[in-house]
């Protein structure tokens, strides 16, 4: 796969095949799915999404981009701007990986993680003002 490094991610006309581009300024990344059916494919860069290793020549993202919710069901791993191809995502993997980015969700949520407070404060306010009235 070939690497870009850009601002702002390009639009999906000007997304070459077999091209990867990474935005540093925006945590993210896209390319066309790597089977061909030329699907845009938007990964972000987070801690709780994709991890992003560059070496100053290749790139390698983790995890698998699992492409189950496409018609191709295509599944890879880019490592080291390789594409290494997985078996295809079947259904059932497909709700695996729904399920556990749900919970992570619910996870980032909880009372005491930092969203969580942040969902307690605003409970809290919302709370006073209608006490207010
Ligand atoms: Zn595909």
């Amino acid at each position: 796969m070939q690497i870009k490094f850009v601002d702002t991610i390009p639009r999906a006309d000007s997304v070459k095949d077999g091209c990867l581009y990474i935005s540093v300024k925006y945590n993210m990344t896209t390319h066309r799915c790597a089977c061909g059916c030329g699907t845009m494919v938007p990964l972000p860069i987070s801690p709780a999404d994709w991890t992003l290793a560059y070496d100053g020549e290749h790139v390698s993202l983790n995890p698998s981009v699992g492409n189950g919710a496409l018609a191709c069901r295509s599944h890879y791993f880019i490592h080291d701007s390789q594409v290494i191809w997985l078996p295809k995502m079947s259904e059932a993997q497909t709700q695996i990986q729904i399920d556990a980015d749900k919970a992570v969700l619910e996870q980032q949520t909880i009372p005491g993680s930092p969203l969580g407070r942040l969902v307690d404060r605003l409970r809290n306010f919302i709370q006073s003002i209608i006490k207010h009235f």
